[in-house]
């Protein structure tokens, strides 16, 4: 998330330079885009390592552009935060994902949650709990089958922010905190917010292997977890010396392009068949 956080901040700083005209053209773009279904979830499977289940599945937006191709989430979702576009935007995603869920559960899937990943913008809407539970409602999903993902960054007004994640609790859904670590909040907030996961970022568990403080920076983060009773899983695991030092730190779950990088539909719903096959033998 470094080099994320990085290449997001010059596509804003891009963006806001951008001539407004330009900008229009992208709003519009991105309103015609919502109507004419140019958006597109990708699915990434997350596994538990040690019982070998998958565990979920996490939904990432995609853009197919009829002239540009395949725009992926980091080049038009700060455009979208800064348009305002991404309420709409999320909205169509959160709907999605349940929908999605409901009818891999329904076709006998592995029961799963998936996770929808929240911006800012969507987070401080004063009717965030009751748009969920209205998408629930209307896909027929379970609950505790949808998992938010929250960023540290959204979290900095600590009321509005407990009053919001104890309503989103009460509907019986979970949340995350995605990017685990790379944010500047307070610690003391973990046992204020009733969430349920940490998702360690991607940052720290690339470099485990060459870095020793950001293995000591996991090791940590997973003890943490532990101790404070929460669950926690590892983004960005892409070898197979990653994965085992996270099971002898003890963390699981993991997700990233080991397993599988995130997928479109149908692919997901192979990987659903063909990863029990491979979990049982
Ligand atoms: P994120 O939520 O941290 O998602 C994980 C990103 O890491 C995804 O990039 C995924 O493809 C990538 N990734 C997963 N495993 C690996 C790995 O093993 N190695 C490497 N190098 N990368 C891996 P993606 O799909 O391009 O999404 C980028 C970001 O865009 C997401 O980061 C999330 O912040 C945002 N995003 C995606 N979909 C949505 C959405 O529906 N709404 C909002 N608000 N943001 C979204
Ligand atoms: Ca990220
Ligand atoms: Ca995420
Ligand atoms: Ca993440």
């Amino acid at each position: 998330a470094k080099e994320q956080g990085r290449n997001n901040y010059q596509l804003y700083t891009h963006s806001m330079n951008m001539r407004s005209m330009e900008r229009l053209q992208m709003e519009n773009d991105m309103r015609r885009a919502l109507a004419d279904e140019q958006f597109i979830l990708h699915y990434q499977p997350q596994v538990n390592v040690t019982t070998g289940e998958v565990i979920g599945m996490e939904a990432l937006l995609r853009w197919k552009h009829p002239e540009r191709g395949m725009i992926p989430p980091g080049r038009f979702i700060p455009v979208a935060e800064e348009n305002g576009m991404i309420v709409p935007i999320g909205k169509w995603v959160l709907y999605q994902a349940c929908k999605q869920n409901k009818e891999w559960q329904d076709l006998g899937y592995a029961k799963v949650p998936v996770s929808v990943n929240l911006s800012t913008r969507q987070f401080v809407q004063q009717n965030l709990p009751e748009q969920v539970a209205e998408v629930l409602r209307e896909t027929g999903l379970e609950p505790r089958y949808l998992e938010l993902e929250l960023t540290e960054s959204m979290t900095l007004d600590v009321e509005y922010t407990v009053k919001t994640l104890v309503q989103l609790k009460q509907l019986g859904i979970q949340i995350s905190i995605d990017d685990f670590g790379t944010g500047y909040s307070s610690l003391s907030y973990l046992k204020k917010f009733p969430i349920h996961k940490l998702k360690i970022d991607r940052s720290f568990v690339r470099d485990i292997m060459d870095d020793p403080n950001d293995a000591a920076i996991v090791a940590t983060i997973i003890a943490m977890a532990r101790h404070l009773k929460l669950q926690v899983i590892a983004e960005g695991v892409e070898t197979v010396e990653q994965l085992h030092y996270l099971r002898e730190n003890h963390c699981h779950e993991v997700q990233g392009y080991y397993f599988s990088e995130p997928i479109p539909k149908d692919k997901a719903e192979s990987f659903f068949s063909n990863w029990n096959e491979v979990a049982a033998g």
